[in-house]
């Protein structure tokens, strides 16, 4: 990569490397000194690309207290299917709509924003469902500061309320509980507080701190409920960024267009993202041509926590994509050229999530391990579940982020990827989709069909994690 860089023959930097005692093969990585050295000996001029240009890194680059400014909560909508997450979303647009907000016909680019009564706003990403909040996640693009859990009053918690509650615990996002469906007759609002319960979701009614709301989708009732909710809950989040700055966005929607070339929708997180600004989005680069916003009006600017449709890219980008904004051109296809090169050299080189390295990723105050459980029945998940907590000791916890009864499924692999932890499967194994999303995230399986085989390999991981130091 650096020959065709710099334009010179590979044997031609093997053969120097060798000469200042460095003996290599052309595939071989080498490091940022040897390299800069190297080119520097071919008489070429060194332009950096550092790490710390590229990567949007926050510890580093904080917006100082004063700069910082109020900014819309982002909001996701989850739940089992057909309880009423996609009515829910159209409802609550709707209403603004009619409420005499908007002009403009409604687009779908992937959230929008919808004015509460005191003119502040809220963003909804428009992707309902656990799978596109876990794989931005996964990528580490945390975007959603509320969950939205949608619950049916008449069917209860059902398998995929039951992940979407563990995914929100997982990423430490707050929840606020909508029981949908209330105006059908056999609704059941006090049964869903009761099942939430036995997952440690205690809502308001109940003498809980989760704020829970009665809704129909269909006829539009208790929405200004639900909405108060939401603001309520930002209020207590005092969501805050710095809007004079240049921009920076996560992608959350992106396709190629046949007339107007690749369009991303980025929901902008700090700074202002304008027209002109030349931006690099993932491995893509371009210059903002024109932006729409979710009623497709041109806008010639955006600023924190506001959702827009970018027109300019060269490429289409990854949901979970980060977009920054660079002084020029070639300043923009340079910085692509190094996150391409880095997706690469990940891509064949990134450590697989195991035990072994998890737990460096882990190592905050106690350590704690993270583990997915799927068995073939459920009094087998409970088994398990219970047999491990017993195993969780003072300097380290093992921690169940998800179990559940049935194969391994993409969303489980998702879980796993975005917190680091192994997938257990107890006389389960998982499906085709499953195992393509584990290979591409590096996620790991392990399978048992005996419960103290199971418990004897974390008890032996537990220990010779901990072993050296006690
Ligand atoms: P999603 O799969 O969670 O997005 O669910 P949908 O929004 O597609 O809703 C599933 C079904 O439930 C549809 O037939 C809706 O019309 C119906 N539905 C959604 N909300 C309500 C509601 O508040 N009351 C009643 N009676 N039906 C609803």
């Amino acid at each position: 990569d650096l020959a065709n860089r710099m334009a010179e023959r590979g044997a031609d930097l093997v053969k120097a490397l060798f000469k200042m005692g460095m003996p290599v093969t052309l595939t071989q990585t080498i490091d940022q000194d040897t390299a800069e050295l190297l080119v520097t000996e071919f008489g070429h001029r060194i332009t950096r690309v550092s790490e710390s240009d590229v990567d949007i890194d926050t510890s580093i680059d904080v917006d100082a207290d004063e700069t910082l400014q109020p900014r819309p909560p982002v909001v996701t909508i989850m739940g089992h299917v057909d309880h009423g997450k996609t009515s829910l979303l159209d409802a609550i647009r709707g209403a603004n709509v009619v409420s005499g907000e908007a002009g403009g016909i409604t687009q779908h680019i992937g959230a929008y924003q919808v004015a509460l009564p005191d003119k502040s706003k809220v963003t909804f990403l428009d992707t309902p469902g656990h799978e596109a909040f876990t794989e931005m996640r996964a990528r580490g693009a945390n975007v959603t500061d509320i969950v939205i859990l949608v619950v049916a009053a008449d069917d209860g918690l059902k398998p995929q309320t039951i992940e979407a509650i563990n995914h929100t615990k997982a990423a430490g996002v707050p929840m606020i509980v909508a029981i949908n469906k209330i105006d059908k007759p056999e609704a059941k609002p006090q049964k869903v507080r009761e099942e939430l319960l036995q997952h440690e979701i205690i809502v308001e009614d109940m003498g809980g701190e989760v704020q829970d709301v009665e809704v129909s989708a269909k006829n539009g009732t208790n929405l200004d409920k639900l909405l108060e909710a939401i603001q309520l809950q930002a209020e207590i989040l005092e969501l805050k960024a710095n809007p004079d700055r240049s921009a920076e966005g996560t992608v959350v929607e992106a396709k190629l267009d046949k007339g107007r070339g690749p369009l991303a929708t980025v929901l902008v997180q700090r700074g202002t993202l304008r027209v002109g600004d030349v931006i690099v989005v993932g491995a893509a680069s371009g210059k903002v041509r024109a932006m729409l916003n979710d009623k497709g009006q041109q806008v010639k600017e955006a600023g924190p926590s506001v959702p827009v449709e970018v027109l300019g890219l060269g490429a289409v980008p990854a949901a979970g994509d980060q977009l920054t904004v660079v002084e020029n051109e070639a300043r923009a296809r340079e910085v692509a050229a190094y996150r391409q090169g880095v997706l690469d050299k990940k891509r064949t080189t990134s450590a697989p999530v195991t035990l072994e390295n998890m737990f460096a990723t882990h190592a905050s105050t106690t350590k704690e391990l993270p583990l997915v459980i799927k068995a073939d029945v459920q009094g087998s998940v409970e088994a398990i579940v219970s047999a491990l907590n017993k195993l969780s000791t003072d300097e380290i916890r093992v921690r169940v982020l998800h179990s559940g009864v049935g194969a391994i499924t993409e969303s489980d692999v998702t879980l796993a990827a975005s917190t680091g932890a192994p997938i257990i499967g107890f006389n389960v194994r998982p499906n085709s989709k499953a195992r393509e999303v584990a290979d591409r995230n590096k996620v790991e399986f392990r399978y048992y069909d005996v419960i103290y085989h199971l418990t004897d390999w974390v008890k032996g991981a537990m220990a010779g994690e901990l072993g050296p130091e006690i």
